[in-house]
């Protein structure tokens, strides 16, 4: 007879609908141990298939994403109660990502060879080694992607992964474990653990070789904290009060628009939308009754179809945040230009989206991230004014500059201490160029996601240099005194030859 499952169930409720998606076990903390152990022993052996294979089932993983994405749109909206497009987002990132990662991992972690100390003599080749089991820990506002992306770029580089989901999205992470497997990856190369990060976060880290984790600064600060103390590396994916640069020459439709898309998408739970924006003066009276005007005409619903332009926010404590920080702006003087109130049509938790103005230091919307569909809007008199606002900030996740001069669009750009800056948009071209590495400075985060950092940050890197003929050292015959001019000979020849014939470029 089967043995009984003692562990302790949790019931899930769906926060589209409210009604009850099931009860799933929570893993409890002293079996976390034994997780990574079996991790270990499937890793092992995940780590001696060569980069074919594994591109081979990555493809098939990407080819069954998009088969299933219709009920994958369904599972992603009854979890976070998100609008189908933004939906859609997430699934087209993780199809991309996956086939970048399946096409590219060899040529980012195939052994290279690197001139050697003394060249012809010297060989020296860099390999990169799988770190072994990876702990993913990821938050609810894109279960899918934050649960899949990371974890793909990990396992292409032939990591293990142990994820713990945020207790609101187990059930897309389960899903992603139900694709890998039938694409053809081992069992259980890619296990699920559930449960408070309060209690798995630390036996997670002291169990894993490497914590890839995505969420608040406050959590992302802990579990650095920890992961240091074991001396094992971390990527920290975190908060962010992006700002947008709206420059005295935007086109203001296009700007409007791109506004909308930049700070209402998920509804504002997104890491990397625009909390504050930055008007010059002499465009605000015609942009920001543009930006009014679309931002009244969106529709917040909680529906399935393509046609809701935001849902309502994933449960009761985003509701509770994002209400608090509309009425204690309000209460100190700031002026609500639209929305700033509940949609009860869109559920218990339907917010509308909002924009404040006359926002000031000491409001909670001034600098702590909303993380919701609230926007304050400052005017400025010049692009240094609006770069310095927009680098007064602890964080420094993504920003937008919105100009018709794209090369003085650039030049403002480059001067806002951020780790991602779109000109022209909002999010959306910086996050799709997956060749390039994504990741916040200051307090949004350490590493990067994307790019051959978003792999290799997942291998231990390996130098193996040989020498032929003769070793680096005084021959028997030469005083140590006489070997030393030589190699200052050498090293000054060096210098004076051109660079290239020594792989210097
Ligand atoms: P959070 O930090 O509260 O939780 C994120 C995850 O960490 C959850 O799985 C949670 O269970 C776990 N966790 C909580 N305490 C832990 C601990 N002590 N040890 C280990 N794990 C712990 O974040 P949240 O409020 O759920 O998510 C929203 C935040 O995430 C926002 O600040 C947002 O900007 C940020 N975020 C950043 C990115 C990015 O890519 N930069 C993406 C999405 C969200």
């Amino acid at each position: 007879m089967a043995k009984a499952d003692s562990r302790e169930r949790r019931s899930h409720a769906a926060a589209l609908t409210g009604t009850e998606m099931g009860t799933l076990p929570l893993t409890p903390a002293e079996q976390i141990a034994e997780v990574f152990d079996h991790a270990r022993d499937i890793q092992r052996r995940w780590e001696e298939t060569s980069f074919a294979t594994r591109r081979d089932l990555m493809l098939r993983f990407h080819d069954l994403l998009l088969e299933e994405r219709e009920a994958m749109l369904d599972l992603i909206q009854w979890e976070t109660a998100k609008s189908r497009a933004s939906a859609f987002e997430e699934v087209a990132d993780v199809a991309i990502n996956a086939r970048f990662y399946a096409r590219t991992a060899r040529s980012a972690l195939g052994d290279r060879r690197v001139p050697g100390a003394v060249p012809l003599l010297t060989t020296a080749t860099v390999s990169y080694h799988p770190k072994g089991v990876i702990a993913v820990i990821s938050p609810w506002n894109y279960p899918l992607t934050l649960t899949a992306s990371d974890a793909l770029a990990a396992i292409m580089a032939g990591n293990a992964i142990v994820i713990k989901p945020d207790s609101l999205t187990p059930y897309t992470a389960l899903a992603v474990k139900v694709l890998l497997e039938r694409a053809g990856f081992p069992r259980d190369l890619f296990q699920i653990v559930l449960g408070a990060g309060s209690t798995l976060g630390n036996p997670m880290i002291d169990a894993s070789d490497y914590v890839m984790f995505t969420g608040s600064s406050a959590t992302g600060a802990a579990i650095a904290e920890r992961a240091g103390r074991n001396l094992i590396g971390v990527s920290a994916e975190l908060g962010g009060k992006n700002p947008m640069i709206v420059r005295a020459d935007a086109p203001i439709a296009k700007t409007a628009a791109g506004a909308v898309k930049a700070c209402f998408s998920n509804s504002g739970q997104l890491c990397i939308s625009i909390e504050r924006i930055y008007v010059h003066t002499d465009i605000w009276d015609a942009f920001v009754p543009e930006l009014v005007r679309r931002v009244e005409k969106l529709k917040v619903r909680a529906s399935m179809d393509w046609e809701a332009d935001m849902g309502p926010l994933i449960g009761e404590s985003q509701f509770k945040k994002v209400s608090e920080h509309v009425d204690e702006a309000v209460s100190k003087g700031a002026r609500i230009l639209a929305g700033g109130k509940p949609v009860p049509e869109a559920g218990p938790f339907g917010f509308s989206p909002t924009l404040l103005t006359d926002v000031t230091e000491e409001m909670e919307v001034f600098g702590n991230e909303t993380f919701g569909p609230v926007v304050s809007l400052y005017r400025v008199e010049s692009d240094a004014e609006a770069i310095a606002a927009a680098n007064a900030t602890p964080y420094g996740l993504n920003a937008s500059v919105w100009t018709s001069d794209l090369r003085e669009g650039e030049r403002v750009a480059k001067q806002i201490r951020s780790g991602m800056v779109n000109v022209n948009d909002g999010y959306a071209a910086l996050w799709g160029s997956i060749k390039a590495p994504s990741g916040g400075v200051k307090q949004s985060g350490l590493s990067h996601r994307h790019g051959i950092e978003g792999i290799r940050k997942y291998t231990d890197i390996q130098v193996t240099a040989t020498q032929r003929i003769m070793p680096v050292m005084a021959p028997r015959f030469m005083s140590e005194k006489a070997w030393s001019r030589l190699l200052t000979g050498f090293v000054r020849v060096q210098r004076a030859l051109p660079g290239i014939l020594f792989g210097e470029k």
